[in-house]
């Protein structure tokens, strides 16, 4: 996605010149530079492009096989992610990972990453500025890993993933065509493992029910 930025291209046609500060030219998202997972993580670990970046310990970028047909997708890393430089490793990562493997899977089988890369201060939402200015390497991860299910978790990555201003409580467990960059995929919202922590037993029978039907959607396609 290229942003634009402040540039030093010179017009040659006074008309058409900026009528102050300098004009501003297209330079392509820095999420444009790798063609291999490695490589866009590499580039990621560096970046600057919100203010996130000035207050984490390090970048999580994305956990898992680089080959996965089912994705998942959270809101941002906590303490511990920021820390580990893993998503989902504190207790709403366990839960994950208990969910995971009720339907046969490991971690190692699936690929994990978030809306935003880097921890927002105090584990607040992510702004729309930093979503804004992280959703390039959402997008790298999508069209270089290809899944064939992507699982949103909880109303941030399902809002900006399916563009939708519903929540994630009318959504949650149904499926949705996804299709971006000549990729399709089915896209599955659930709830996020940090609300079902909150809001116990029912949430809990929801998120194993949404699970059996992603794993249902993983071996129908
Ligand atoms: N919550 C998230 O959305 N992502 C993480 O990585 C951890 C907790």
């Amino acid at each position: 996605m290229p942003r634009l930025v402040p540039g030093s291209a010179v017009t040659s046609d006074p008309l058409s010149a900026a009528p102050s500060g300098p004009p501003l030219i297209e330079t392509p998202h820095p999420a444009a530079a790798g063609t291999t997972l490695a490589e866009v993580a590499a580039a990621a670990s560096t970046c600057t492009l919100c203010k996130l970046a000035s207050g984490r310990t390090q970048v999580v970028f994305g956990v898992g096989s680089a080959s996965a047909a089912l994705m998942f997708v959270g809101e941002g890393p906590g303490e511990q992610e920021d820390l580990r430089g893993e998503p989902f490793v504190g207790r709403a990562g366990q839960l994950l990972t208990q969910l995971i493997e009720g339907i046969g899977l490991t971690r190692a089988d699936v690929y994990i990453a978030n809306v935003v890369k880097c921890r927002p201060p105090g584990n607040r939402d992510p702004q729309p500025d930093e979503i804004e200015a992280c959703a390039p390497w959402l997008d790298r991860q999508l069209e270089l890993i290809r899944p064939r299910v992507i699982v949103t978790l909880g109303n941030f990555a399902t809002k900006l993933l399916l563009q939708t201003k519903e929540g994630i409580t009318k959504l949650r467990g149904q499926e949705f065509a996804f299709a971006r960059a000549g990729h399709e995929a089915v896209l599955i919202p659930t709830l996020h493992p940090s609300a079902v922590l909150r809001s116990g037993g029912r949430a809990l029978a929801e998120s194993r029910a949404d699970f059996v039907h992603v794993k249902r959607a993983l071996v129908g396609r």
